[in-house]
């Protein structure tokens, strides 16, 4: 159980729908962008013997385009539990997650209190063991 309504699921796939157009509309753009000017860009940069500049400059673009793919990964995840009727649903410990947190990030898959749970393991997990 979700705890959610039908207006209430209603409004969350169509914020993600939105998301998930936007997102792509943006990568396109990007993609598109980067044969134009970025490679004059990072030609310029070349030219000044800035290489370390050129490179940062691909990995910035690199990581949003990343950020974004991410993103829409997640979002479409989010649809397909929609579609199974999991959404909403704490993967952690099955109680619903609450349509408050769901509005601010729609493609939460454990409530507050798990996620926090979550999060310190995940953290203490990379913590770097001398
Ligand atoms: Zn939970």
């Amino acid at each position: 159980m979700n705890g959610l309504n039908e207006a209430q699921l209603a409004e969350l796939a169509a914020f993600m729908q939105a998301r998930n157009k936007v997102l792509r509309q943006e990568i396109r753009e990007e993609l598109l962008g980067m044969d134009k000017d970025r490679p004059r860009e990072l030609a310029g940069a070349m030219d000044q013997g800035d290489a370390a500049l050129a490179d940062a400059l691909v990995d910035i673009e690199a990581a949003t385009i990343d950020r974004q793919i991410r993103e829409i990964r997640a979002i479409e995840a989010a649809q397909k539990r929609m579609a199974d009727g999991s959404y909403g649903e704490c993967i952690d410990c099955r109680e619903p997650i609450g349509f408050a947190r769901l509005q601010a990030y729609p493609t939460a898959q454990r409530c507050v209190a798990c996620q926090a749970k979550h999060d310190a393991q995940y953290a203490h997990e990379n913590t770097p063991t001398l």
